[in-house]
């Protein structure tokens, strides 16, 4: 699904270069859920912007589904990010003055999906994340853990191969961070990829495999026993 090959990432901070991410090697195959870890500034979100194309390479290999990921037009990269990705943050990230329908259907907007389709695909969603009765709500009268369900149900609209998820629980307490990773793991199992950035390593453990970025390279990758949550 994913191929990442001696990939760099340097910043330029003025005067001097920050090499964030030194010859990343990471392959990652379809119905993967990954686990990404690493100390505060260690590269992770850099790492997964580029995976999600918001981000881009100074040099080396990437490769999503077959498709070289390289010197993309900005038209091009939106068309990929949009036909390959969906994408989970921890502060959520929905549009205040839209409801949770018109939010998770905002993505078939951009895929000019008609609205009447729109808008059933989008309650088809929010009806799997458990939030049909709340389709009309504001995201300001959900809870947290709704909010992340609104957002999870707008990933997974418009189909993508993969699902990247920064710090989704980061701003939920443990109970929500349990239910949310419950239905991670449900949507896991329904064959999606997931890559997940997390600091926590309870989230971590809930995964099926471990990735570990230190000084800008990977210091370990392993495929772990899943926790599974019931
Ligand atoms: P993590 O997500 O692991 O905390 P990041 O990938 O966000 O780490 O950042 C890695 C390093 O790169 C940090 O030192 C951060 O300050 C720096 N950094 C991140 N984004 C930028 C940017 N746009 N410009 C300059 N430096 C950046
Ligand atoms: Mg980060």
């Amino acid at each position: 699904m994913l191929v990442i090959k001696d990939l760099n990432k340097s910043y330029d901070t003025g005067k001097s270069k920050l090499h964030v991410l030194k010859g990343i090697d990471l392959s990652i195959d379809e119905g993967e859920f990954v686990s990404i870890m690493g100390s505060s500034g260690s590269g992770k979100s850099t790492l997964l912007n580029i995976i999600g194309i918001l981000d881009e390479k100074d040099d080396g290999i990437y490769n999503l589904d077959g498709f070289p990921i390289e010197d993309l037009t900005e038209i091009k990269a939106a068309e990929y990010r949009s036909k390959f990705l969906g994408f989970i943050f921890q502060s959520f990230n929905l549009i205040g003055y839209k409801n949770a329908l018109e939010n998770v259907a905002l993505p078939l907007y951009y895929q000019n999906v008609p609205r009447k389709e729109r808008n059933i695909r989008a309650m088809e969603y929010l009806e799997k994340v458990g939030l049909a009765q709340w389709a009309t709500h504001l995201p300001n009268e959900l809870s947290g853990g709704q909010k992340q369900r609104v957002a999870i149900a707008r990933a997974l609209v418009t189909d993508p191969k993969v699902i990247l998820a920064d710090e989704p629980t980061g701003a939920l307490d443990s109970q929500t961070t349990y239910e949310i990773m419950k239905l991670l793991q449900e949507i896991n199992n329904s064959g999606k990829t997931i890559i997940v950035v997390t600091h926590e390593n309870d989230v971590a453990a809930q995964t099926k495999r471990n990735v570990i970025l230190k000084d800008g390279i990977i210091e370990s990758d392993s495929f772990i026993n899943q926790k599974v949550l019931v």
